[in-house]
């Protein structure tokens, strides 16, 4: 039986013995609670017949636990000097391969036909850098990966954005572009202090199931999410203000209004009030009337 890496005095073992100094502005937060890394795993739902992804190793403590689990995990680390950390931390595990590389310039395609053949589905298992957090969940979703699961740990405020329902503050066009492709699910709030250093946001563990197909038809991916974007420019104007700024000028805008109520919206509701559905109605009508 291996020593799990994540606990303080493994961690700072290794860091010392490598003479490593870790950087904060690649987001190296380690882990040091295999109690956490236990719930991070087994919220993925994985076995020995899939695969799983990992961003972000650091030193393996939570690969070593993917690598108990899947049957063929994949981790990408930007940062060279961890990787005579990770030769020595993961030899015990051959089904574990490092791939060094910015995972937001990594091809994912050929690397998953590369090392997941015979390991679908997958599934992206990671404790992430949180500075780069929303465009690396974008880049996984809108690759359109053979993706089961993503369970990862991010800003605590981030997540509730990803899963928040409309209505409130919390809810923007990343709650509508993550909903679009998955169901999210809270997994765990995660304090400060399982961390070496200790992060100086709060954490949350977030399951996103990725959507066999989304929830509402779209003929126009690009344009939908363009809609979006623009309903949220401004939080406190209202959806026509907001629509008429991004698609309209002075003299055409009047248009605007046959749109909404052809979707079935009221000019005076705010875009943090509007379904998913209902975006993809107003997509539909506002496609049609501007040709
Ligand atoms: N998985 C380890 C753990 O849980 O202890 C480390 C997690 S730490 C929060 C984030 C890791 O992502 C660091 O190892 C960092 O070097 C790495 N990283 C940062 N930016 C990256 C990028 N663009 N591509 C791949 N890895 C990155």
């Amino acid at each position: 039986v291996q020593e799990d890496i994540a606990s303080p005095k493994k961690t700072k073992e290794l860091l010392q013995r490598h003479g490593f100094t870790l950087k904060k502005s690649l987001g190296q937060n380690f882990l040091i609670d295999p109690n956490i890394l236990y719930k991070i795993v087994s919220a993925a739902g994985l076995d020995s017949a899939k695969g799983a992804l990992e961003i972000g190793p650091g030193i393996g403590a939570l690969t070593q636990q993917l690598a108990k689990t899947a049957g063929r995990v994949v981790a990408i680390e930007i940062d060279q000097r961890l990787l005579p950390l990770l030769e020595e931390t993961l030899e015990p595990y051959p089904n574990a391969s490092v791939v060094q590389g910015d995972v937001l310039k990594v091809d994912l395609k050929p690397l998953f036909e590369q090392y997941f053949q015979g390991f679908e589905p997958v599934s992206v298992v990671a404790n992430l850098p949180y500075y780069i957090t929303t465009p690396i969940i974008m880049k996984l979703l809108e690759e359109k990966l053979p993706l089961e699961h993503i369970v990862v740990m991010i800003q605590k405020e981030v997540a509730e954005r990803m899963s928040a329902r409309p209505g409130g503050k919390d809810y923007g066009s990343l709650s509508i572009a993550v909903q679009y492709y998955c169901e999210p699910e809270l997994v765990t709030i995660v304090p400060h202090t399982v961390f070496i250093p200790q992060p100086n946001v709060d954490s949350a563990v977030i399951k996103l199931k990725v959507r066999g197909k989304p929830p509402v038809e779209v003929e126009d991916e690009a344009f939908f999410f363009d809609v979006v974007q623009a309903s949220f420019v401004q939080r406190r104007k209202t959806i026509y203000n907001n629509l008429a700024s991004r698609f309209y000028t002075k003299e055409t805008k009047s248009e605007l209004e046959a749109v909404l109520q052809e979707a079935g919206i009221e000019p005076s509701r705010r875009g943090e009030t509007l379904s998913i559905q209902e975006y993809a109605n107003l997509s539909r009508c506002l496609s049609r009337a501007l040709g």
